[in-house]
């Protein structure tokens, strides 16, 4: 059973994709999409040992070993050519790791079909990469799970020209409007506009101080 933040990651998954999970740690989701039938092949890539572990684990219990292959390696460098892969996820990391991953695994003209990406943070960074790097935002997503506010983005090949407000907070986003999406900003709104008077307070209490001082 996943959580509704990797239920929403699996969500994007194509029928019959040929998967590489990267940072795939329990192989939760490429476990989940090969037993509902959702999928036939995946890699889960770690590049630490204790998750691999992890990975197997989840492999011999479910019996999985002819379709879910573990792979101890540094980002893409899981993937091999023989293993055709189609659609990549990177799950659960901050923007800039996810960003370094794709970066380092970018070779030549070669793009894979779908990549799905769910950053904790920095999110436009991942976006501005796909820019550059000629993939095109398809879907978005903004949930909310487990206390926390969590997104997902999903990159196919194609150009596309983003904004900075559109870097920041998602094209797809920005065009739905959806309500989890303006919960999240109106909660950082109301955040900062908090620290903003707090400044201002502060700033004030400090002149005050500062005026009286000169006068005596
Ligand atoms: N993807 C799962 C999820 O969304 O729940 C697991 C996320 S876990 C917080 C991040 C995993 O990424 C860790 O197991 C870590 O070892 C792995 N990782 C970090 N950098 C990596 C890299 N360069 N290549 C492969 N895996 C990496």
């Amino acid at each position: 059973h996943l959580s509704d933040r990797m239920a929403a990651v699996a969500a994007y998954v194509p029928d019959d994709a040929r998967v590489a999970d990267i940072g795939s740690d329990h192989a939760y989701l490429p476990a989940n999409l090969i037993l509902n039938k959702r999928i036939q092949f995946a890699i889960a890539g770690e590049v630490a040992k204790g998750p691999l572990e992890n990975a197997e684990h989840e492999i011999n219990k479910h019996r999985l070993n002819e379709q879910l292959i573990p792979r101890l390696a540094d980002g893409l460098a899981a993937i091999q050519p023989e293993d055709e892969i189609d659609t990549v996820v990177i799950a659960g990391m901050g923007g800039r790791l996810i960003t370094q991953i794709l970066e380092a695994g970018h070779q030549g003209d070669t793009q894979y079909d779908t990549i799905i990406v769910q950053p904790n943070l920095d999110v436009d960074v991942v976006r501005k990469w796909f820019m550059q790097h000629q993939y095109a935002i398809s879907d978005e997503r903004m949930l909310f799970d487990d206390g926390h506010y969590y997104e997902v983005v999903v990159a196919q090949p194609g150009s596309a020209h983003y904004t900075e407000t559109e870097l920041q907070f998602g094209p797809i986003n920005i065009q739905e409007n959806g309500p989890i999406w303006r919960e999240r900003w109106s909660r950082e709104l109301a955040r900062q506009r908090g620290i903003m008077e707090k400044l201002v307070a502060a700033d004030q209490t400090q002149s005050e101080a500062y005026t009286n001082y000169q006068q005596t």
